[in-house]
């Protein structure tokens, strides 16, 4: 049995029948610590996983006889354990320039919502228990109040995600009857959320007006009809289209919603609580706007612009909002307490506009002046520099991030970060050193996420708060190149 360093000869191939029993390897003194900390079915488990696979090594006369010392087998057993019982979600440093990145979770919470997060979810807590009267209560009042003091609406209700708030905006107004649209704003949104799908699962019967560049108030007029339940604007939050346009405002479409007796509802997408332009950002249109053009309801995101966790939120009409809260399929849709302790003390900053700018991440980033992002960039130029010569060069460079999930899909907000470029003689093996640098940068303990343009490898610091994040990994960076 090969299980000390004396029986090894070295250079020589281990045999299958050298290989130590389960037992035998559960028994080795520094597997107890594995032992006590993971318990005994999952060590195991990866005890059993990794003799298998270092048998079948000795089987092809694979398997160097120093693979089975002590030491060796315990560590290659910990490697395993650790990986096995590493989470799959896991932090990254999003270096893209998108600050709302989708695929990168979308807005960061501020820490208010963190604590209460974790506050709330230690214990029981009153998500639909009414304190005062001592019984049954209601989870959307525990955001009702806030929103409807934000956006001035009459009510609000809140669900898993926007997705699902406009599918039961749907659902609920205009189940078995028409609801028009504008064929210029029948939008796909990413993960295949496109509007004509979605109006048909919650049973509406589409009727599309107008035309791709061009809708006019008279289109709606001369759709309305007996069976019509609902008109939609859908904000068309990730695409422009320009040159020969025309859309109908909503202050128009509510007037004629009025005159007729159809409700209007409106999918923001991105909503934002506050005007972006009082931040020098691209104008974005509000909820408040929307409800004082005379919209009846208007959902958007909680991930996007609002800065908050993953929810759906609809604000609006009380008698509207009503029909929607009580429409069976909101029970299927309903926010569950964790992000709706985020959304509380995530909306709590918007009633303290001062602080949004500091304690909302996405807003800071957002707000991040070019002075302190270039200032960020020129603080890891050197260290980079140290860490991926003399294979890559780097230089600070100017950049233009976009702020993503769809939000204002045109504008760019200037910025700055690191260039790296391969030094090769030629344009050949470019992609490739690029290639293998972006992985070595995904395979640091904590992901490091750039993108690669123009034989570039760019890391845009918009983003990054803190240089140690990156600081910190470059020497397993440096090793991993070498
Ligand atoms: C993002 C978006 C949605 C979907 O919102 P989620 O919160 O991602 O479900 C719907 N409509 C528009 C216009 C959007 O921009």
């Amino acid at each position: 049995m090969a299980l000390t360093r004396e029986s090894v000869v070295h250079g020589s191939k281990a045999r299958p029948q050298d290989l130590p029993s389960v037992d035998k390897l559960l028994r080795l003194a520094a597997v107890q610590t594995l032992l006590d900390a993971h318990g005994h079915t999952l060590v195991t488990d990866e005890a059993r996983a990794l003799l298998d696979g270092l048998r079948a090594r000795a089987v092809a006369g694979d398997l160097p006889s120093e693979s089975l010392e002590a030491d060796s087998l315990t560590a290659s057993l910990c490697a395993q354990v650790e990986a096995r019982v590493a989470p799959r979600l896991r932090c990254v440093v999003n270096l893209t320039g998108t600050v709302i990145h989708t695929n990168m979770g979308r807005s960061v919470l501020p820490q208010a919502a963190i604590d209460h997060v974790a506050r709330m979810m230690s214990g029981p807590n009153n998500l639909e228990y009414d304190i005062a009267a001592g019984g049954r209560g209601d989870r959307d009042s525990i955001v009702e109040g806030l929103l409807c003091e934000i956006t001035g609406a009459q009510a609000a209700t809140v669900v898993n995600n926007n997705a699902a708030a406009v599918l039961l905006t749907l659902a609920a107004l205009s189940h078995e009857r028409e609801a028009i649209v504008s064929r210029g704003e029948l939008v796909e949104i990413g993960g295949a959320f496109r509007m004509p799908d979605v109006m048909a699962s919650a049973g509406a019967i589409m009727v599309e007006v107008g035309t791709t560049n061009r809708t006019h108030l008279v289109d709606y007029a001369r759709a309305i009809g007996p069976n019509t339940g609902l008109l939609l604007k859908v904000h068309t939050s990730n695409y422009a289209v320009q040159g020969f346009t025309s859309a109908v405002p909503e202050s128009e479409l509510a007037q004629l919603s009025r005159e007729r007796g159809v409700p209007l509802a409106t999918d923001l997408g991105s909503g934002s609580l506050i005007d972006m332009a009082k931040y020098g950002l691209p104008k974005e249109p509000t909820p408040q706007e929307m409800l004082a053009a005379g919209c009846g309801v208007v959902t958007f995101s909680g991930d996007k612009l609002l800065g908050g966790p993953q929810a759906g939120l609809i604000v609006g009409d009380r008698e509207l909002v009503g029909k929607i809260r009580k429409f069976p399929m909101k029970r299927a849709l309903r926010l569950s307490k964790l992000p709706l302790a985020a959304l509380e003390a995530t909306l709590m900053l918007y009633l303290q506009p001062e602080l949004l700018t500091r304690e909302l991440p996405t807003l800071r980033w957002l707000t991040r002046s070019e002075r302190e992002v270039n200032a960020m960039a020129q603080q890891l130029l050197e260290p980079l520099r140290a860490a991926v010569s003399p294979r890559f060069e780097v230089s600070v460079v100017a950049l233009s991030s976009q702020i993503g999930s769809g939000s204002l899909p045109v504008e760019r907000l200037p910025s700055a970060g690191l260039s790296i470029t391969p030094v090769l003689s030629g344009k050949r093996g470019v992609g490739t050193a690029l290639d293998a640098l972006a992985q070595a940068l995904r395979g640091l303990p904590v992901p490091v996420i750039g993108r690669i343009a123009d034989d570039c490898l760019l890391l845009d610091v918009r983003c990054l708060d803190d240089a140690t994040q990156v600081l910190q990994q470059l020497g397993a960076l440096r090793e991993a190149l070498a």
